[in-house]
């Protein structure tokens, strides 16, 4: 998966290279010793990669995916922060998976995480998350999702956001908001606010897709998540939601492993740098 059209040297290019032990290769051309796992999420790992194999198993799980708590338990880990680190790790590499837009018909809302519903406790209480959730129809059902997290419900944040997450040309249905008026390149189905039939709901796709991520940031995650890493969960939500149909944990796992070799290294300290 590393050099999927074989051994590629990161310094000069060249093809030839002797394997010199396992996972190190020595290129023919300039000499330069390269690991398989330098400038992947795995480079300067001290775990041995059947550790990370198999805390990528527990991510692809098929019901809720694994906690830091859960995963230092299952691989046997010493440490807390060392399972949290893998996890966070992962999350890069699945936020990299399936950035093609939505198309055909696309629900976009809003909606809030944090705050005192949440039970979180300490500073977190005061400041809210606005998270922006588009939903693609498929027939009645949800075909794949988008979400992200965005300042404000301004004007400028939703068209981003439906910007980068829907194909131009499809179609966005959204509430009767002021702030999605005037969507350049989309047919723009706009839902006003009126009585609704009991239990029935303008947007019914992100509605779902909604209490869907909130059980699972409150259940698997018991909802302890600061704002700085909330994007990153998203990302897993994410992937997990888009391939929830997949009939095989292999291929899930193939996906995910796929990613880690080609996104760059995240050092810990990039991981916890964000002005805690
Ligand atoms: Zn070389």
């Amino acid at each position: 998966m590393r050099w999927p059209e074989g051994f590629v040297c990161p310094r000069c290019g060249g093809r030839a290279a002797w394997l010199i032990r396992r996972g190190l290769w020595l290129c023919g051309g300039c000499r330069h010793q390269a690991s398989v796992t330098a400038g992947t999420i795995f480079q300067d790992s001290h775990l041995p990669l059947p550790t990370w194999f198999r805390a990528m198993w527990q991510v692809t799980s098929p019901k809720n995916g694994a906690s830091a708590l859960g995963l230092q338990r299952v691989l046997g880990l010493g440490s807390y922060k060392t399972a949290w680190a893998m996890l966070h790790k992962l999350r890069r590499a699945m936020g990299r998976a399936g950035r093609d837009g939505l198309t055909g018909v696309v629900e976009v809302d809003e909606t809030y995480w944090g705050g005192p519903e949440e039970g979180v406790v300490g500073r977190q209480t005061q400041d809210k998350a606005l998270i922006a959730i588009a939903a693609q129809e498929d027939g009645k059902g949800i075909g794949r999702v988008r979400l992200r997290r965005i300042p404000d419900a301004s004007r400028q944040s939703l068209h981003g956001f439906i910007g980068q997450s829907v194909e131009p040309g499809n179609t966005v249905r959204t509430d009767g908001w002021d702030a999605y008026l005037g969507l350049p390149g989309y047919t723009h189905d706009r839902q006003v606010q009126r009585h609704q039939p009991e239990g029935e709901h303008l947007l019914p796709r992100v509605q779902r897709v909604v209490s869907l991520l909130k059980r699972w940031l409150r259940g698997t995650h018991q909802g302890a998540i600061g704002h700085e890493y909330l994007d990153y969960y998203l990302d897993e939500f994410t992937f997990r939601f888009n391939r929830r149909k997949s009939t095989s944990r292999g291929k899930l796992f193939f996906r995910l492993a796929q990613q880690a070799v080609q996104i760059d290294p995240v050092p810990f300290g990039a991981l916890i740098d964000h002005n805690l």
